[in-house]
């Protein structure tokens, strides 16, 4: 018996010098904000929903990535603008690259979303035309890139190496937010220096289902993937959020703020990830 009380108090001993040998609990893991296609509506205005975003920002605080489809700015009517300047002068918003036009066209019988089934050559042209409207109308060039979906057809090896290629040779781009898991292309690019990719867990999202906001489920993503993530891409559509979409919403960003959880730039990411382990 008193053996037995000597082992329990040094199994005690030895659990507590283990717990205080701990860092304290994990810093909480960063998360992006990747809202998808900003571009002004038929007739030529920006959407009270998109408006809403750059207000809400402002009044929270929170840094936003807004993905901006680059035709829009080619047309840009002046209030359009003014808000890309307004939003860009306040500091909490990077814009990033979502596509020219974010097209879907046929290839054989599929549908090919804007950079499916396009040579290097047809890739490099758009992003060079899309970073020269970018600088005109922004007043900068886009650092991030992230691909515009749409139709059936997936992108092909061949298809994400030109991008790959195009992202290298672009001297502002900086980020690729990889709509995928990491694979050996991702990993090589990444390694290069130039470019970091950022890939996802799509179980981590600010929409499940898609365009659908959803503060349980983002939790619980969150919660089940943290342990050895260095951060987050949670992607959303606001301009396919009514009010109740936008409530549910408010409520993850409310999550977000309660819980510490950093919200951060994709290029914020870029400059700390690729620093050396400290
Ligand atoms: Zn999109």
């Amino acid at each position: 018996m008193r053996l037995l009380w000597l082992a329990l108090a040094l199994l005690s001993a030895a659990s507590a010098s283990v717990a205080s040998a701990q860092t304290p609990a994990a810093a909480p893991v960063p998360v992006v904000l990747k809202l998808d296609d900003v571009r002004t509506n038929d007739n030529g205005h920006l959407s009270a929903r998109w408006r809403r975003v750059g207000d809400f920002a402002r009044e929270r605080q929170i840094k936003v990535a807004l993905g901006v489809i680059a035709d829009s700015l080619e047309t840009a009517k002046p209030d359009y603008v003014r808000w890309l300047d307004a939003m860009q002068e306040s500091g909490l918003v990077e814009f990033w690259f979502h596509g020219y036009d974010h097209g879907v066209r046929p290839v054989g019988d599929k549908q090919a979303a804007e950079f499916t089934a396009r040579s290097y050559a047809e890739q490099k042209a758009i992003f060079a035309k899309s970073q020269t409207l970018a600088l005109a109308k922004i007043g900068a060039s886009f650092r991030t890139y992230g691909p515009p979906g749409g139709g059936n057809l997936h992108p092909s090896a061949e298809d994400m190496e030109a991008t790959a290629r195009v992202l290298s040779e672009d001297p502002s781009m900086r980020v690729w937010l990889y709509p995928k898991p990491h694979d050996a292309l991702s990993r090589a690019l990444s390694a290069s220096g130039k470019v970091l990719v950022l890939d996802r867990v799509w179980q981590v999202n600010l929409e499940q289902p898609l365009f659908v906001p959803n503060l349980a489920k983002f939790v619980e993503g969150y919660e089940k993937h943290a342990a050895g993530r260095r951060y987050f891409v949670l992607q959303g559509h606001p301009n396919k959020w009514d009010d109740a979409r936008w409530a549910e919403f408010v409520k993850i960003i409310d999550h977000l703020q309660a819980n510490r959880i950093p919200i951060v730039f994709p290029s914020e990411l870029a400059a700390t990830l690729s620093a050396p382990a400290p």
